[in-house]
């Protein structure tokens, strides 16, 4: 039989990045609240619903579109008054720089001015912010050189699903990461409404519960993103039955959406109808079994 050989770059780094604290954040990453123009969600009803299921933050990303100053701090304010000592709510803004591309920053604390997507990343970082290039491909493929930003987000609830990441694009990101690029690598939920599973979700290894040490762990590489397919490193590194996994789930969901629109109504209610138990078990929410398992075989 031919051995099958993976290319170097989806390689499994031997090294686990989340060795320093025994605390594990577990967080969802990237998510609107009633402050974004397209999100209807309570901050506090959204925190308490995370904090309940098991997470110790959200890091928000509110659309910059309409968002006073004024607005913004006293958003700010209300993060710091939902917080408590088992669960951070991060404020965070997803700007839209002047070509389009958006740009999300974690942590910033006042209202940051749009530009080219160098400037904006320079921007949050002077703000003490973790900058994340969210949903490159979400408008046709990134040309030319990635922004020197903290993270990029290589599967995004809203434009890829939940259950594995895009990997052409995760593959352009190592690649880049090969010859210089410093961004990690995440997973965002994108979540607009309580009803969107949370398949998605990101656990770093910070010293504390608090804003500055989870930012902190992130800044340093120290966190892992979990799919359904599978879990990534902050490297982009995955094992090797991840990998497969994460190929075999990424070409049904590519096979669904083209096969989807094209069905007539009845067919298509029938075949949702009959997928949806399937569906909702791929989906499935974070639980301990599964992330106890998933650490171990990152190890
Ligand atoms: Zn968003």
């Amino acid at each position: 039989m031919a051995e099958l050989s993976l290319p170097e770059e989806w390689m499994l780094n031997s090294v686990h990045p989340t060795e320093e604290s025994d605390l594990i954040a577990r967080g969802i990453v990237h998510c609107h609240t009633d402050l974004s123009y397209d999100c209807e969600m309570d901050l506090g009803d959204l925190c308490n619903t995370l904090q309940r299921e098991g997470f110790q933050f959200v890091g928000l990303t509110e659309h910059d579109r309409d968002v006073t100053s004024e607005r913004y701090s006293a958003y700010v304010e209300r993060c710091r008054s939902v917080s408590n000592s088992d669960f951070v709510a991060i404020p965070g803004l997803e700007i839209r720089c002047t070509n389009g591309t958006e740009i999300a920053g974690l942590g910033v604390e006042e209202m940051v001015a749009t530009g080219t997507p160098e400037e904006v990343v320079d921007r949050i970082r002077v703000l003490g912010g973790y900058s994340i290039l969210v949903h490159p491909w979400k408008r046709g493929r990134w040309h030319g050189p990635y922004p020197d930003a903290d993270a990029i987000e290589v599967m995004n609830g809203k434009v890829d699903g939940t259950i594995a990441p895009d990997l052409g694009l995760l593959r352009s990101v190592r690649l880049a990461r090969r010859s210089g690029l410093r961004a990690n690598v995440i997973t965002g939920l994108d979540m607009h409404e309580m009803s969107q599973a949370r398949a998605t979700w990101v656990e770093c290894r910070p010293a504390a519960v608090t804003q500055r040490e989870i930012l902190d762990s992130l800044r340093g590489g120290k966190f892992l993103s979990y799919t359904a397919a599978g879990t990534l490193l902050s490297s982009g590194a995955v094992s090797g039955r991840s990998f497969f996994r994460m190929l075999g789930f990424r070409a049904a969901y590519r096979g669904w959406n083209g096969i989807l629109p094209r069905l007539p109504r009845l067919g298509r209610e029938l075949l949702l109808r009959v997928t949806r138990t399937s569906i909702a078990h791929l989906k499935r929410p974070p639980g301990p079994t599964l992330t106890a398992s998933a650490a171990d075989s990152m190890k």
